[in-house]
């Protein structure tokens, strides 16, 4: 280095990304008394959103967080405020196929369990989470900050800030969402799989009450979900759609576009009036090559993006959060320094064919439900009416799929 440069601040974990997997990684590691001694940096280039008023609609983007990832989340410093979040648990999932006769209904009571799941707004974890991070002797948080260069030396890694501030690290945790830059800056590939699809978002209130019941209607481009807020007749929606469909549905106007939700979705919650603004995020599966690579490990979006048909996206990264501070703090105890590769392997073995296998059934899902070949409606049809009487069969895939596993 020639002196004209900076010293870098010296950290031992760099983590880029402060959404939901990012925040919640660093405050559940944080919560091992072994990571006392830790010296981390949150890098985020967002400012954090701005809590909405208690009573308001939600906003666009929610979480059906399975109850591992409820469990997760309190255990990272949530569970005191947790009622002040709106969690909105749902005991019921009826899933149906919009050109036959197959259905399926998904009990907590019958999986004897509580709830199936909670519906959260992100905007409202989010901002729980972020004031959680407060910065202390062993925790620099860098936010809002944008980064213009990340580059391995000898045995760390150094990221320069747009201010000019560098900071250096033997490990950076990459928690930047799909597009992660410094998964690019690391030289990993991503297979990436187009759906030609968009998710159309936004929240509507209905005539009739949700029965806390998260309701999916599949139609044959994509599936439809209305998802249980905490107020008993405001729902948002997640609706797949071809992409071009998806575009002109957001511009139609608003009663036009309402006539056309509650048809598509066989007017089962009487009529619907939009709360708010609609948007769409176009849907692709992806899943990196390698979760970590010369000290730089992949969690969340970063490492993975899959279908939100089965709404596990933000399931998986907590999964991989869990994961991924349970290797750390294992090797830590075994004596091991914090950059040591063993934990980031173990992190990648555990995780990577897991959120593979995911990734696939979704597609899969989303392949069977689009085909309007006879054959495979009569299939799908029957198959989903054996199923829904299947008993134990269902209760146990239902059990399994709360624990978000495959
Ligand atoms: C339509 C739709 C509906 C969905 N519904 C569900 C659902 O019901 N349930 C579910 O589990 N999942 C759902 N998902 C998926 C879920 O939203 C994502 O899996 C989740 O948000 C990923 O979280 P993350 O923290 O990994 O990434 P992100 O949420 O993308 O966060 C990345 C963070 O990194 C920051 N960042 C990015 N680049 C930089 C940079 N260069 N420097 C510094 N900071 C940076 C960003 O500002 C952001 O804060 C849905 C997705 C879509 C598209």
């Amino acid at each position: 280095m020639s002196e004209l440069e900076p010293t870098p601040s010296v950290f031992d974990l760099i983590v880029v990304g402060a959404g939901l997997v990012g925040s919640a990684c660093v405050l559940a590691l944080r919560q091992h008394a072994i990571a006392r001694d830790l010296r981390i940096a949150v890098v985020e280039q967002a400012l954090p959103p701005t809590p909405a008023a208690a009573n308001a609609p939600w906003g666009l983007r929610v979480s059906a967080l399975s109850p591992e990832s409820v469990q997760f989340l309190q255990d990272a410093g949530l569970q005191k405020h947790w009622s002040l979040l709106r969690p909105s648990p749902y005991g019921d999932m009826r899933v149906w196929d919009a050109d036959g006769t197959g259905r399926v209904h998904f009990s907590a009571r019958q999986a004897g369990v509580e709830h199936l799941g909670v519906l959260m707004e992100n905007a409202a974890l989010q901002t729980a989470l972020w004031q959680q991070l407060t910065p202390d002797p062993g925790l620099n948080v860098y936010a809002p900050q944008a980064w213009t260069s990340l580059e391995r030396r000898l045995h760390d890694w150094q990221l320069t800030l747009a201010n000019g501030d560098t900071l250096s690290a033997p490990v950076i945790i990459a928690a930047d969402g799909a597009q992660s830059r410094v998964r690019e800056a690391a030289g990993i590939a991503v297979a990436r799989r187009d759906y030609h699809q968009r998710g159309l978002v936004c929240t509507v209130s209905h005539d009739k009450p949700h029965e806390a019941t998260a309701w999916q209607r599949f139609l044959t481009t994509g599936p439809l979900a209305f998802l249980p807020t905490d107020h008993p007749q405001q729902s948002s929606i997640v609706w797949t759609l071809p992409a071009a469909q998806a575009k002109a549905y957001e511009a139609l106007p608003t009663t036009e576009f309402e006539q056309a939700l509650a048809q598509a979705f066989e007017h089962q919650l009487g009529g619907v009036k939009l709360l708010g603004e609609r948007a769409s995020f176009p849907l692709v599966a992806q899943q990196a090559e390698h979760y970590c690579r010369d000290g730089v490990v992949l969690i969340g979006d970063a490492a993975h993006s899959i279908h939100p048909l089965a709404g596990q996206g933000v399931n998986l990264g907590f999964l991989d959060a869990a994961a991924l501070v349970q290797a750390l703090v294992a090797q830590r105890h075994a004596g091991l320094p914090w950059s040591h590769e063993r934990a980031q392997r173990q992190y990648s073995r555990a995780r990577r064919g897991h959120n593979s296998l995911m990734m696939h059934a979704m597609s899969g899902f989303d392949a069977l439900f689009a085909s309007e070949l006879p054959a495979l409606r009569v299939l799908r049809n029957r198959g989903m009416s054996l199923f829904d009487h299947s008993g134990l069969i269902k209760q146990r895939i239902a059990q399994t799929a709360l624990q978000g596993r495959a």
